[in-house]
């Protein structure tokens, strides 16, 4: 029987991020790595490899799709209350002991994260998310910026539809990759998971490729979201969000800033949980750096009122959430504040998606299967 690895390495495509070298090695610039392979290799993410002097990057299938609220991704300033079809392909560059998407990210490191892939078209992923109403198309569950070619041949069917696009990311980048995806990427959610580099290390990455994705993010004008999970003893110190904040609001005090609650997962089962007091402790903080929209995540119900966006000029609740449920909707149409005229920050196209009664988890619109595909 094939393994998971054979099975993919004939769901390949000619990659576009790469260099050739004279001796036959590549260097692939889809990711922070920046991995140089020689013939026969794999990089680190173990999905792109060089076969005789060409690196082949995944293309072809998914291992997960999903109509899924805009917000779970989290986006909250970008059509609240939308859909947003979610899919992923299998691997990642990063390896975080507390991955919340393992089965998908870690399948070719980990003999127990089992997600077989389904193949699948460009055009019939687009037709099935416009069968279902979706806003968007996204590319998640497993890092996005190593299947890119595959994700921007999505993208592209996707444009041609009238979605929007977008990126749940760990925004370990490349300049190559930011402008191989600028044209092509309408939100971007990065994981700012700590700015200590010795924590990045841990994961198995570098904290300066992410700094630089998000300044560059923001620099070509993509809509930008920023989440930290904060994870007890890993990354909670006041001096450790502080220094986060200060970084997120010194790149704009407009980027919202979603700090979400870790719960005990995969090989970090023993750390306890964030608390809500925990995380209005972070939110606070980013407030005090200047940060305007911080929202406190994955307590649904538990943190007051740090699941609304207010309005920074006045204090009028403009969207009021629970969850991933927009209870109440009072932006303007051409996305102002009610009260004072004050714009909010984000992309917003003057209807209104977020009342409870046409909020897709209201409605129990059905997720997509991958058995629908056949
Ligand atoms: S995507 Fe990143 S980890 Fe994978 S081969 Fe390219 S540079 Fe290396």
């Amino acid at each position: 029987m094939a393994t998971l690895a054979e099975v993919l390495n004939e769901r390949v495509h000619e990659a576009e991020l790469y260099e050739r070298r004279p001796d036959g090695w590549v260097r692939c610039v889809a990711c922070g790595h920046a991995c140089r392979i020689p013939d026969g290799a794999v990089g680190v993410c173990k999905v792109r490899f060089n076969r005789g002097g060409t690196l082949f990057a995944p293309w072809g299938y998914v291992a997960g799709a999903h109509c899924d609220p805009i917000e779970k991704k989290p986006f909250f300033h970008a059509w609240p209350g939308s859909l947003a079809f979610s899919f992923g392909m299998l691997g990642c560059d990063l390896h975080c002991a507390y991955c919340q998407n393992w089965v998908t990210s870690q399948a070719l490191r980990d003999p127990q994260a089992v997600s077989p892939p389904a193949d699948v078209t460009p055009e019939r992923l687009v037709a099935e998310a416009v069968r279902l109403g979706a806003r968007s198309v996204v590319s998640t569950y497993n890092e996005p910026l190593i299947t890119s070619e595959w994700a921007v041949g999505v993208f592209r069917a996707a444009r041609a539809a009238g979605l929007a696009t977008g990126f749940v990311s760990n925004g370990n980048g490349t300049p190559e990759v930011l402008r191989y995806l600028a044209p092509w990427v309408d939100l971007y959610k990065v994981d700012l998971k700590s700015f200590d580099d010795k924590h990045y290390r841990r994961l198995g990455g570098r904290l300066q490729p992410i700094l630089d994705t998000i300044r560059g993010l923001h620099a070509c004008g993509t809509w930008v979201e920023i989440v930290t999970l904060v994870v007890p003893g890993f990354n909670d110190s006041d001096e450790e969000i502080r220094a986060l904040a200060a970084f997120i609001a010194g790149v704009s005090p407009d980027i919202p800033w979603h700090v979400t609650a870790f719960h005990p997962d995969y090989k970090m089962s023993d750390t306890p949980p964030t608390t809500p007091g925990m995380l209005a402790r972070a939110a606070s903080l980013g407030r005090e750096a200047g940060l305007r929209f911080v929202y406190a995540g994955n307590l649904p119900g538990r943190v007051g009122r740090m699941e609304d966006t207010t309005c920074p000029a006045c204090g009028t609740v403009l969207v009021e959430r629970r969850g991933y449920v927009v209870e109440r909707y009072a932006l303007t149409e051409r996305g102002t504040c009610p009260t004072c005229g004050t714009a909010a920050p984000g992309r917003w196209d003057g209807v209104v998606r977020g009342r409870r009664d046409t909020h897709p988890e209201r409605t129990r619109i059905r997720s997509w299967s991958l058995l629908d595909m056949s």
